[in-house]
């Protein structure tokens, strides 16, 4: 019987953990290395005591049949649910309501629900930042921060944002180094606050303003129990102006937005703030992923596809069906 193929895959959000899954269900031996505590990356839910709220993405749509199915599959197993809150347009014009737009789908009872799902049996080793990667096509070997090495893989899958895999690429795969490199992605502060006492009657805001972008009511999702956690997201080029500014301020500037733009008057206590320095996409790939069979190294990430939760997912799912294809 013939050794397992060995993949290393750099990085847990949904594209890394969708390439890893199926890799794995091809039988190959796949390995996640992921530097933050946990998986989830860009779908991350933050908790408190007593709160959570979903950080980053808000909600997906499904279009592609073979994300639709995998949606399916999702909320058969209790981690998504369709999300049918009161929607809103907020601008110039007034409040107006959003009815038409495609099915909305959340995580449940939070987002990371649906990322912690995919990375259960999973080898994933949570707070290990790759830092680079050596070695030659059949036997790569990852550098991780804290001097340590991974290895030896036959191939490597890097499952980052743009800007944080040109590093890792650039010796192993400089032209894909070059393209990412030229992938910019918009930062996004986002807020959480607590409100005492009235609130608005919509659950959730498109906002055209100069200092908000969305709002929405983290409890007027499936399953979540509080109803007085609301999540804010700072317009783009508020967010570009204030990237540096320390996160208590930017918290303050927002949550005062989102009180004089609801018109709450009473008391809001700001839970989190959090900079994305890398949140979306604006001029993505249009590959779908990237892939040097013989080298065997593999990008693949929502900027190789589009923007959104939908393009990581098929990004992640489409490269490990062309490794398995390639017979890796
Ligand atoms: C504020 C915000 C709002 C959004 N709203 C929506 C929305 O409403 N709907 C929607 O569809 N999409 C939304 N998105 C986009 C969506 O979240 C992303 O498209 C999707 O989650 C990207 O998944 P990914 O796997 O490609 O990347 P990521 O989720 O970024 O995953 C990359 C992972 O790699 C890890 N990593 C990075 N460098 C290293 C390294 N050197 N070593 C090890 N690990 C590393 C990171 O920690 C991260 O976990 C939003 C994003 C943000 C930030």
């Amino acid at each position: 019987m013939s050794k397992p193929t060995h993949v290393a895959v750099i990085g847990a959000g949904l594209a890394g953990l969708a390439c890893a899954r199926r890799l794995r269900e091809a039988g190959m031996q796949v390995a996640v290395l992921e530097k933050a505590r946990g998986p989830g990356g860009r779908m991350t839910t933050a908790r408190g005591p007593d709160w959570q709220a979903d950080l980053g993405a808000q909600y997906f749509t499904a279009r592609h049949p073979e994300f639709v199915a995998a949606v399916e599959e999702w909320c058969r197993q209790g981690v998504a649910a369709p999300w049918d809150g009161r929607l809103v347009r907020v601008g110039a014009g007034g409040v107006v309501d959003v009815d038409d737009g495609p099915q909305r789908w959340v995580g449940g009872p939070r987002m990371s629900a649906v990322t912690r799902n995919l990375a259960q049996e999973l080898d994933l080793l949570p707070a290990t930042r790759v830092t680079g990667i050596t070695g030659e096509p059949g036997g790569w070997w990852l550098q991780t921060e804290e001097g340590r090495s991974a290895g030896a893989f036959h191939a490597v899958v890097v499952a980052v944002p743009p800007a944080q895999a040109v590093p890792l690429l650039q010796l192993v795969a400089p032209e894909f180094a070059e393209r990412a490199g030229g992938v910019a992605m918009r930062p996004c502060w986002s807020v959480v606050v607590r409100v005492d006492g009235e609130a608005p009657d919509f659950d959730a805001a498109f906002v055209a303003d100069d200092t908000l972008r969305w709002l929405a009511r983290d409890g007027s999702k499936p399953g979540r129990e509080r109803s007085d956690v609301w999540i804010a997201h700072a317009a783009g080029a508020f967010s570009e102006a204030r990237l540096e500014d320390d996160a208590g301020s930017v918290g303050r500037d927002m949550a005062e937005r989102v009180r004089s733009m609801t018109g709450i008057t009473g008391p809001t206590e700001i839970l989190r703030c959090h900079r994305w320095r890398y949140s979306q996409c604006m001029a993505p790939l249009d590959d779908g992923y990237l892939l040097a069979a013989q080298q065997g190294v593999g990008v693949c990430g929502d900027w190789c596809h589009g923007s959104r939760v939908e393009d990581a997912w098929l990004s992640g799912h489409a490269l490990a069906g062309a490794l398995v294809d390639a017979g890796l």
